[in-house]
């Protein structure tokens, strides 16, 4: 456990999300689509939570894409903090969320809602770093497709920067959609859940289940929406990899972004 301090980014995200990027203070290993540890200390007692790093292995601090739950216990202190403040956080990343290279499957199909894209940001930003440097070690012939949901398009956190390399490199394409585009007029983008378009964009993408590994992250119910998508279309338990943020509190059904 080591402290650590951070700077803040609000502007142009709605006020309950936040970027955040933090010194390490020292060696820090993860690989892309990990998580970090993070916390604070209340009243004598250590309060944490997982937190998927938005970062390469390859930047020098720790970024992170946060949303506040306003009754939850440790949000409201993170958000609290200002720049230059320092958190805790764990010296060890965790979690098995990473790119699957062993199996043989070179399409990647990233299913997020708002907070959920942070490590398939990651992702992005490490394999261009590779493709930059001549395609070593990443991607070869390994494809990604990553499509997010939101309920509002300014909540997407990391669209400029996704869309560019999008536009950029021929391994990486990128869908959003909007929950509530009537609270969006402006939105000119494809519309309805994540788990509504996914079997468009998968065969407009031509994503076959022996060829794809799916990759769900974020808000419980459009893992388990679009988890079931999959299955009944032929993808094994073994090609689905799930992060799941939250257990969703009795009572509350809706809402997977
Ligand atoms: C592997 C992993 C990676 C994660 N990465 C991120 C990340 O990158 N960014 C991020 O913001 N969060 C992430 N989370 C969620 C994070 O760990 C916390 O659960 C979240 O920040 C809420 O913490 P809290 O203490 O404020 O709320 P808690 O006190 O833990 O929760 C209070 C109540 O709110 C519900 N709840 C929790 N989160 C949400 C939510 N987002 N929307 C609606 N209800 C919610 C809980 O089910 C609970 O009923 C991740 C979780 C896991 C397991």
């Amino acid at each position: 456990m080591k402290r650590t301090w951070w700077e803040k980014e609000k502007w142009p995200l709605p006020p309950d999300l936040w970027i955040i990027r933090i010194e390490p203070g020292g060696p820090f290993e993860f690989r892309a689509g990990q998580y970090a540890t993070l916390g604070v200390e209340h009243e004598g007692k250590r309060i944490e939570r997982a937190y998927s790093i938005v970062s390469s292995p390859y930047d020098e601090s720790l970024e992170f894409f946060l949303e506040l739950v306003p009754q939850g216990i440790l949000t409201p202190d993170l958000f609290r903090l200002n720049k230059g403040d320092a958190l805790l956080c764990r010296k060890i990343a965790k979690g098995r969320f990473t790119l699957d290279l062993r199996s043989g499957r070179t399409h990647h199909l990233l299913v997020s809602t708002v907070t959920g894209i942070a490590p398939f940001v990651s992702y992005v930003r490490t394999i261009y770093r590779d493709w930059k440097n001549g395609g070593s070690p990443m991607p070869g012939n390994h494809k990604l497709y990553c499509l997010q949901g939101a309920s509002r398009s300014w909540e997407f956190g990391y669209r400029e920067e996704l869309e560019r390399y999008s536009n950029e490199v021929p391994w990486f394409k990128y869908v959003t959609t909007v929950s509530r585009p009537w609270e969006d007029s402006n939105w000119k983008g494809e519309t309805g859940r994540v788990d509504d378009v996914l079997r468009k964009y998968a065969d407009a993408w031509g994503l076959r289940p022996e060829a794809t590994t799916a990759y769900l992250c974020g808000n419980p119910n459009m893992v388990e929406q679009t988890r079931g998508i999959l299955q009944r279309a032929g993808w094994k338990k073994d090609a689905v990899f799930e992060e799941i943020y939250f257990q969703q509190a009795k009572g509350e059904g809706a809402g997977a972004g």
